[in-house]
């Protein structure tokens, strides 16, 4: 009788939850792409916690895998032969098919120890120390993942950070439109057309290299980590040609490029497995993690086996957990199975097109529409003109007016002044349209 209300434990022993909304939301369950609060209320979930839940709460394809595992043991450490393990390996590495020289799958519990995993690989390959990462990335917060990590409010004055390359970013970079002329805006800001003629991502391939030249001793560097497009500093999409770009001078100068799949993977681009293939750039090591288990803790480095080498026996305590992996395997087979990233590419389009409508309806706030797939970001803007990023307060007053209506999104960007849509990969379009209403409606009682 005596035990504290939820919110006043958790405001008193836990450092969590973030005030999102003007009231906590208490979940009782998740179903697909749907949670339900503990009065019975349902809400679509349009960020699958964090961009995890990528094939949908609770699937029974994945609670039976989990299961039958967890029948027959829980854990053995890296120590022993298990079936659950082989059998993931091969299905995970049946998705390197166009890049097959990446054959070795080291596994870990989090995203920031994979890219841990990934920054000490490339360093002990390469025996070089220096690291590119590119403005406002986001690479995890264990504290050699904080040193990657580029977004202002994580940034610590104790830490060494990496060296930091300009984010080709389409909306707020600095080089722009006069280097395609397809550009809609010919002065500023580069371009996103996505042609092969764009020239807009060169200036920032040459800022590249000067940081080569200018600041790295020999021009050698152990590599470079790119989010295939970049998840919570905005959903920013580079432009044509530059992670390719990017990445081959890297590796002309001994550096590895090391793909950061953690948001972008798993199909949620639509057009690909994985990010990095919309670039047609060729990774030395893949980073991933949440939706590769749908939220159970898991994550993986795959890389060439060359590379995985210079770490001789890899171990820790839970990397590999069969409950992961059985849970992991039915993950790709869902996503094979029920056409999840042919679903992203087809809804997310239609939410593209849609958001992009409304963006040129409404007067000034939608500054822009971005992404691909179920990947996708609105930037909130106070007027088109001056690109002034939108108050926190409105942006926050809408994100509370959609959760009233029950949908759920996420918000990011260097101002924060971003929605990131990023659901379940099994949405409909009756899903996106309700969407749409609804955070329509949470705008335009903002004007
Ligand atoms: N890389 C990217 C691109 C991420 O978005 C995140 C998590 N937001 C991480 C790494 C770190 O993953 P985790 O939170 O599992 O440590």
């Amino acid at each position: 009788t005596n035990r504290k209300s939820i919110n006043e434990f958790f405001s008193q022993h836990l450092s969590f939850p973030f005030l999102q909304y003007k009231e906590h939301l208490h979940v009782a369950r998740g179903e697909g792409q749907f949670i339900y609060d503990t009065n019975g209320k349902r809400y679509l979930d349009f960020f699958a916690g964090i961009v995890t839940v990528g094939v949908g709460h609770c699937h029974p394809r994945l609670i039976e895998a989990a299961t039958k595992q967890m029948k027959k043991y829980w854990h053995l450490s890296t120590y022993y032969l298990q079936d659950s393990v082989r059998d993931y390996a091969e299905n995970l590495l049946e998705h390197f098919q166009d890049d097959k020289h990446l054959s070795v799958c080291l596994f870990v519990n989090s995203g920031s120890e994979a890219n841990d995993l990934a920054l000490h690989l490339a360093k002990e390959y390469t025996k070089q120390s220096e690291v590119i990462t590119l403005r406002n990335s986001y690479h995890g917060v264990i504290q050699s993942t904080l040193c990657l990590t580029n977004i202002a409010g994580f940034k610590r004055s104790y830490l060494t950070g990496s060296r930091v390359a300009m984010t080709p970013d389409p909306y707020r970079g600095i080089w722009g439109g006069q280097y395609c002329r397809d550009s809609p805006i010919q002065t500023t800001r580069s371009c996103n057309c996505q042609k092969d003629h764009c020239q807009a991502s060169d200036r920032y391939v040459e800022q590249l290299e000067q940081i080569l030249d200018y600041e790295v001793p020999k021009k050698k560097v152990a590599g470079m980590f790119i989010e295939s497009i970049q998840g919570y500093g905005g959903s920013v999409q580079y432009p044509k040609n530059y992670v390719k770009k990017a990445t081959e001078l890297v590796q002309q100068n001994g550096g590895l490029y090391i793909a950061d799949e953690v948001q972008s993977g798993f199909g949620r681009t639509g057009t690909h497995f994985w990010g990095y293939q919309g670039h047609g750039a060729k990774p030395d090591i893949v980073v991933m993690a949440k939706a590769i288990a749908n939220g159970f803790p898991f994550a993986a480095v795959v890389t060439r086996p060359e590379i995985a080498k210079t770490v001789g026996n890899y171990f820790n305590t839970y990397g590999g957990n069969p409950i992961g992996c059985a849970v992991a395997s039915a993950v790709l087979d869902v996503i094979k199975e029920e056409k999840l990233q042919e679903n992203s590419l087809r809804v997310g389009t239609h939410l593209l097109e849609k958001l992009a409508k409304l963006r040129d309806q409404l007067p000034n706030v939608i500054g822009d529409v971005r992404g691909k797939g179920l990947f996708i970001g609105v930037e909130m803007v106070t007027d088109k003109e001056s690109r002034k990023p939108y108050p926190i307060e409105k942006m926050n007053a809408i994100l509370n007016r959609c959760r009233d209506n029950g949908l759920l999104l996420g918000k990011g960007g260097n101002f924060g002044n971003v929605f990131r849509i990023k659901p379940p990969m099994c949405i409909t379009i009756e899903d996106a349209d309700f969407a749409l209403n609804v955070l329509e409606d949470a705008i335009r009682k903002e004007l």
